[in-house]
């Protein structure tokens, strides 16, 4: 039985203020979000036929954005079908280069619109308008760009090989990077010749229905790409749906174990992608301020709503006291606040149901005897909101330290050689990404091979980019999304 908490008490607040930024609120005059949004379905948007609707909610204070339409068997039935006519009909038939065309026009409509899909990214989901703006909509633009490239060249992709699309792509995607997402899933579906239904999170589907608006102007042929929106019960009845050919899941770990299940013994392709616990190791040789910058963003990117966050940081004993310090001090200049600030660095977290996951999590690591740091904030009264946290003294077994929390809460061990933070930083039942901060090209060969993860960064963290493959190991998932391996999924030979 857990003790009751009060958080506020018992957390150490360490803080030093003194001078503040003036408000720097992004304008909303650009933006035209609807009172109600139907599904997208065989290029229109459709009333949901069981009539129902649910709001989604801006996290920073908690007022409804819109009403969006629940999904139920009979919107997926009815959008599978869009998408095998408009395989059948148009999309198979069309030369890639044509297909190329229009992901290509998606891309350019992407890139005019940039700035209504960060305020709309940032409004619906809570994270730093800085953040949707310089990082999200960029790459969502990148791989439409990139993917669009490979519709005429899939010959070279795999040369010898004669690839041929699937079909219909079902296609279920998280709320911590919406529009990111839909692009990771859509591009490259639609440049290996698959039609496609997708659905959005429950708490972030507008940017997925502004993309559908522009589907329709860039006047893609009819049910090419479908939205179905909805909650956990809406995915699982496109996973279930006979006359779907794949299966792309980003999500959590349980859920990617049910899917899993429930396709077994049918002809549907499958990628996951799931949870993580990244270590971030820190070697004495590092460049201390670049890597305390490194560790900063490893894991306060987002809110910490990263399944590669650098969630488990390995210090090397050498530096452990300088760079606990200058982590400290670092945290506490993070800005935390209204996502629409573009001085905010840390924005909402995306749902009161996170929250609450998150402060469970620090209420177990109370539990059991951690040092837990948090930062003083400033906080709005209204939303979801944590502040940047530090796990010290924390052991191998925690649940802390095995367990993916999805919030800005960072632990933090130290190590003497490399044998033993191998070790450590392999023990869990995760393996999607993890960094390495060193002056040594051999150790970070060393690390990056040995360490069992599918994305590892080198005195960075958390880079992306179209050209490369991300994916996991164990139970992080299967199949890798972007760069060339991104096209395989989607075809057969
Ligand atoms: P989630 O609960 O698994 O939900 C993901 C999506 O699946 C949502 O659209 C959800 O709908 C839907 N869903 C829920 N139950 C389902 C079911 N039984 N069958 C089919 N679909 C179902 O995950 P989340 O909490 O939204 O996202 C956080 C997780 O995603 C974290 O674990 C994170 O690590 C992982 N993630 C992984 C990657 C990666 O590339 N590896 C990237 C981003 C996130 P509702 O929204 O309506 O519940
Ligand atoms: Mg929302």
């Amino acid at each position: 039985m857990l003790k009751e908490f009060d958080l506020k008490k018992d957390i150490k607040l360490d803080f030093t203020s003194g001078w503040s930024y003036d408000p720097a609120p992004e304008s909303t005059d650009h933006v035209h979000i609807k009172d109600q949004y139907d599904h997208f379905i065989g290029g229109k948007f459709v009333a949901p036929q069981g009539g129902q609707y649910f709001d989604t909610t801006n996290p920073a204070n908690e007022k409804k954005l819109a009403s969006v339409a629940m999904g139920c068997d009979k919107d997926v039935d009815a959008a599978v079908k869009a998408a095998r006519t408009a395989y059948d009909k148009y999309w198979s038939k069309m030369s890639p280069r044509d297909r190329g065309r229009y992901i290509y026009r998606i891309a350019r409509m992407i890139q005019e619109r940039a700035r209504e899909f960060a305020v709309i990214e940032t409004l619906d989901g809570g994270k730093p308008i800085r953040e949707s703006r310089d990082v999200d909509v960029p790459l969502v633009a990148a791989y439409f760009f990139y993917y669009a490239g490979w519709a005429d060249k899939l010959q070279y992709a795999f040369p010898g090989g004669n690839p041929k699309p699937l079909g219909v792509a079902g296609q279920i995607i998280p709320w911590n990077f919406p529009l990111l997402m839909a692009a990771w899933k859509i591009a490259p579906a639609l440049a290996t010749g698959n039609t496609v239904v997708l659905k959005p999170a429950e708490t972030t589907p507008l940017t997925s229905l502004k993309l559908a608006e522009i589907i329709q102007e860039a006047d893609l042929p009819p049910g090419v790409v479908n939205i179905v929106t909805g909650a956990g019960d809406t995915g699982a009845s496109i996973v279930n749906h006979p006359n779907v050919d794949k299966i792309a899941f980003t999500g959590s770990t349980n859920v990617g174990k049910i899917i899993q299940k429930s396709i077994a013994g049918t002809n549907k392709k499958l990628t996951l992608e799931l949870g993580g616990k990244a270590a971030n190791i820190i070697f004495d040789d590092a460049t201390i301020d670049q890597a305390v910058e490194g560790i900063i963003n490893g894991i306060f990117f987002n809110q910490g709503h990263v399944c590669c966050a650098g969630s488990r940081l390995f210090v090397q004993e050498g530096v452990a006291d300088i760079i606990r310090d200058k982590l400290i001090d670092r945290m506490q200049s993070l800005i935390v606040g209204d996502p629409m600030d573009k001085n905010t660095d840390i924005g909402a977290i995306n749902s009161k149901e996170q929250l609450g996951t998150i402060q469970r999590y620090l209420e177990i690591g109370l539990n059991e005897g951690n040092e837990i740091y948090q930062t003083k904030c400033d906080l709005p009264d209204k939303g979801y909101w944590c502040c940047p946290t530090l796990v010290a003294n924390v052991s191998q077994s925690s649940r802390l330290v095995q367990e993916e929390i999805f919030g800005p809460v960072l632990t933090i061990q130290t190590f003497r050689t490399p044998e033993e933070v191998l070790e450590k930083a392999n023990n869990t039942p995760y393996g999607l990404s993890g960094g390495v901060w060193t002056d040594k090209g051999s150790k970070i060969f060393n690390m990056t091979n040995k360490v069992r993860a599918g994305v590892m960064w080198a005195n960075t963290f958390n880079k992306f980019d179209p050209t490369s493959p991300f994916g996991g190991y164990k139970e992080s998932g299967l199949g890798r999304e972007g760069g060339l391996h991104g096209l395989y999924p989607y075809l057969k030979f």
